[in-house]
């Protein structure tokens, strides 16, 4: 069990500026995101797109913001949990008790739901036998690319993850990159890149294919796909990638008794809580009148969220408005040095 005072669920822009005001107050979190990286939609949907109204920052990329926001939030040394899920929250006496999908707990006074749209999950085929092979020779993502090595591998897919690992897993693996459409989605130099390996036997290139069965028993054997003009091809394999983007899901927020209105869950403007003492929602996932889904609003939500859960954490303490202009303590949280 990990005993915090904040549990964070979310790490895009929110919850990371969030851990920056929970660390300037003096209070400890840990952080749990679902993806593998840190940085939310910005990171994941779009690292090399540029912002233009983060607040004295004239232009950043996804990338760049986050990586600012994560070099701010340095000095606290918070544990980020990642490729991981809260699945369940419950009440203790005066705590809140989590669980993830890994199956790691936390014991925190407060929870702060900085959660956006949602988990992003993996698009998934839509052959109901695939289910049976995934996470063992059906996957989504890959984690360790060394299982491969001179194995079948059947990738699925159009866009940048496909062509990606296609010209990757080629060196040496037998690899066939197959596409429901004629054209590829990616970066042209990737797709020009597939085209050659194709022409020298390198990738076995199959468009206009879609999936249509899986064979085996413990392990799949073969699978099967099917062209657009009716006909199918019967193809021996060892592993099937599937790369079909993400979607988002509300989750399991859903289950923790919580208000909902349309997949946002309501908060008060004051310190934004919902309806459950020491739960708090920030960022695109909280509503109230006038709220705009925009990362500088969720900067602000997390301000007063922080602030919220001290009267948690510390009951027996009041907490002092300072500026981290001239507060000692404050600049003692933040390792600043007298002449920095
Ligand atoms: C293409 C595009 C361009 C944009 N441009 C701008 C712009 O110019 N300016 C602007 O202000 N905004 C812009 N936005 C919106 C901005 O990205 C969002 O407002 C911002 O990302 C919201 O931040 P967040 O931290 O609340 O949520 P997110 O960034 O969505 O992060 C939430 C995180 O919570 C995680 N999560 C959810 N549920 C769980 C769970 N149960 N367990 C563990 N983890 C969980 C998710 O995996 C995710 O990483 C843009 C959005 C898009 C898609």
């Amino acid at each position: 069990m990990i005993d915090t005072d904040v549990l964070v669920i979310g790490a895009g822009p929110t919850g990371l500026f969030c851990v920056h005001q929970l660390g300037i107050i003096g209070l400890k979190c840990e952080v749990v995101d679902n993806l593998d990286k840190i940085g939310g939609q910005c990171i994941e949907l779009y690292p090399d797109k540029p912002i233009y109204d983060i607040p004295a920052i004239p232009v950043c990329t996804g990338e760049e913001l986050t990586n600012n926001l994560i070099k701010q939030i340095k000095p606290f040394k918070t544990n980020f949990h990642l490729s991981d899920r809260v699945e369940e929250v419950k009440k203790d006496k005066n705590n809140w008790i989590t669980k993830t999908s890994k199956g790691k707990e936390f014991k925190s006074s407060s929870i702060i739901i900085a959660g956006g749209v949602g988990s992003f999950e993996p698009r998934k085929f839509p052959v109901k036998e695939c289910e049976k092979f995934e996470g063992k020779q059906i996957l989504y993502s890959i984690k360790d690319k060394n299982v491969f090595k001179n194995k079948t591998v059947s990738i699925f897919g159009g866009g940048d993850s496909a062509l990606d690992w296609a010209i990757e897993l080629s060196i040496d693996s037998k690899v066939q990159l197959i596409h429901r459409r004629d054209e590829f989605r990616g970066a042209q130099a990737s797709i020009d890149k597939v085209k050659e390996l194709s022409k020298e036997g390198k990738i076995e290139l199959l468009t206009k294919y879609q999936l249509k069965s899986v064979d085996g028993d413990s392990k799949i054997k073969s699978i099967s796909v099917k062209h657009d003009d009716g006909t199918v091809k019967k193809i021996e394999t060892n592993y099937v990638l599937g790369f079909f983007g993400l979607i988002m899901k509300l989750g399991p927020i859903v289950n923790w008794g919580l208000n909902l209105d349309k997949k946002h869950i309501p908060v008060d403007t004051e310190k934004f809580e919902t309806n459950q003492q020491g739960i708090f929602a920030i960022g695109d996932i909280c509503t109230y009148p006038g709220k705009l889904k925009l990362i500088l609003s969720g900067f602000h939500e997390g301000a007063l969220a922080a602030r919220g859960c001290f009267k948690y954490a510390r009951p027996d303490e009041t907490l002092r408005f300072e500026f981290t202009t001239t507060s000692k303590s404050v600049h003692d949280r933040l390792g600043v040095k007298k002449n920095d």
